[in-house]
């Protein structure tokens, strides 16, 4: 990326993990519109469920997540409860047992459970529905709070893939994150998930973060490599102080500037696709046998909240404080504040506060971004006549790209749009010219790169 654009596109636009994204969510989506929408899914769809856990032992100071610090098992057993609860208020207000291909357990932390609870849960997923043999059950894992019997009971659970956060190795990065993982740590829970069997592992990793440099990154990367996972995660550190308190604790001075966070997405970048992966989208890089990899090959990777995946399930159903769900007819959201969300269950309603409904040209629109997002191409004409409208359905909105593509950020070729090499981390940019419902000025979001 060329220098002077670095700090030209420091825009901050949308994730686009869902569209309408979720600001655009409001109470008009409420507990009896969901129930509504439960009962008229069609029986037969399969079915992904994410399950929030939103409890971690200690706050990393970089975290975006929804999450609340405890020391004591107590609060986390009584949420569970609630959780299993809420699963079980869910799959009666369905209108058959249905089938689950996909199960994500993503916070917080997953592994703050108990193996007890953890292998409960799963257990109650399987007496409520029917989960597929072959379907994928992801866990995002602490490496600090995950011990050898948590990752042996996820294993005879059937976990099939572990997210192992790790962000960097970097001992100085560390404790300006306030996250001390010493790389011993990191190794000896991979040993765990291969001794007892869990086939997949996944690392997560974050650039932007404080006193990062090219060269500490490069060095965090090919440590990572080293352990082979099938996919590695490279995270854009998304500083947003006004929304996220405790990121206050990260002094602005201590951050990468523009330039030197695109030097080290651009160079990571290209380390890891020297090392053999496959860059997947914006920020997922994948060993070419990875399901991510062929489904971008086959043109099936999908985007939903939490980033490129390779589930196609048309209903996701979400659970938990702030557990976000996208059916046919919208999306629906949990009640955030925990205290709130578990007083709803206990009370036996559902705790969905917030959603949104689509319109036909929401349902063109999300299409749209989402392959955009994926492939980083996109044949307008084709989507739009695929939603039955007529073939010159965006032409408006064109003119809106000169720049990008003044910049060679983007390349048109009559409705056909290509990302260019520089033009892949501003993906988003692009994707937000068809954003209707974004106004320049009414949010504000984290940095494109
Ligand atoms: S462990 Fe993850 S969710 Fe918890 S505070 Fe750290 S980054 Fe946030």
């Amino acid at each position: 990326m060329r220098p002077d654009l670095a700090s030209k596109y420091d825009l901050r636009v949308p994730r686009y993990t869902s569209y309408p994204t979720a600001p655009h969510f409001g109470p008009q989506v409420g507990a009896e519109r969901y129930r509504d929408w439960l009962d008229g899914i069609d029986p037969f769809l399969p079915l992904s469920l994410y399950l929030h856990i939103a409890y971690c032992a200690e706050m990393c100071w970089f975290c975006g997540c929804h999450t609340k610090i405890t020391r004591q098992y107590a609060p986390v057993a009584d949420y569970m409860d609630c959780v299993w609860r809420e699963m079980a208020m869910v799959a009666d207000a369905l209108p058959a047992r249905m089938g689950v291909r996909h199960i994500h357990f993503g916070g917080g932390s997953p592994t703050i459970l108990s193996p007890e609870d953890f292998v409960r849960t799963i257990d109650l997923i399987r007496d409520l529905y029917d989960v597929a043999p072959a379907a994928e059950i992801a866990v995002e894992l602490d490496p600090r709070t995950a011990d050898e019997r948590y990752v042996e009971a996820m294993a005879r659970a059937g976990v099939t893939r572990a997210s192992i956060g790790v962000q960097d190795f970097d001992e100085k990065v560390q404790k300006a994150i306030n996250r001390i993982q010493p790389y011993e740590v990191t190794e000896r829970v991979i040993d765990w998930l291969r001794h007892f069997g869990v086939p997949e592992i996944n690392i997560d990793l974050v650039y932007g973060l404080p006193f990062q440099t090219v060269d500490s990154l490069l060095d965090t990367v090919d440590r990572a490599v080293a352990f082979r996972p099938s996919r590695i995660a490279l995270f854009g550190y998304a500083h947003v102080p006004w929304m996220k308190k405790h990121q206050r604790l990260i002094p602005d001075e201590t951050l990468p500037d523009v330039p030197t966070r695109w030097a080290q997405y651009d160079r990571a970048t290209a380390r890891l696709e020297d090392h053999g992966y496959v860059q997947v989208g914006l920020d997922h890089f994948a060993l070419p046998d990875d399901a991510m990899a062929r489904a971008l090959a086959e043109n099936r990777l999908h985007r939903n909240f939490q980033g490129y995946t390779t589930d196609e399930a048309p209903v996701l159903l979400g659970f938990g404080a702030s557990g976000i769900g996208s059916l046919p007819q919208g999306y629906v959201a949990n009640e955030g504040a925990i205290h709130a969300y578990k007083d709803m269950i206990r009370a036996g309603h559902l705790a969905t506060t917030r959603g949104v409904g689509l319109t036909d040209e929401d349902r063109l629109r999300r299409s749209l971004i989402e392959r955009l997002m994926c492939d980083l191409s996109v044949d307008l004409e084709a989507v739009a006549t695929s939603f039955g409208q007529s073939p010159d359905h965006f032409d408006a909105e064109l003119p809106a790209l000169a720049g990008l593509e003044a910049d060679g950020m983007v390349i048109r070729e009559g409705r056909r749009l290509r990302i260019t090499t520089d033009g892949k981390p501003l993906v988003r940019a692009v994707a937000a010219v068809f954003d209707q419902y974004l106004r320049t000025g009414e949010q504000r979001h984290s940095k494109a790169v």
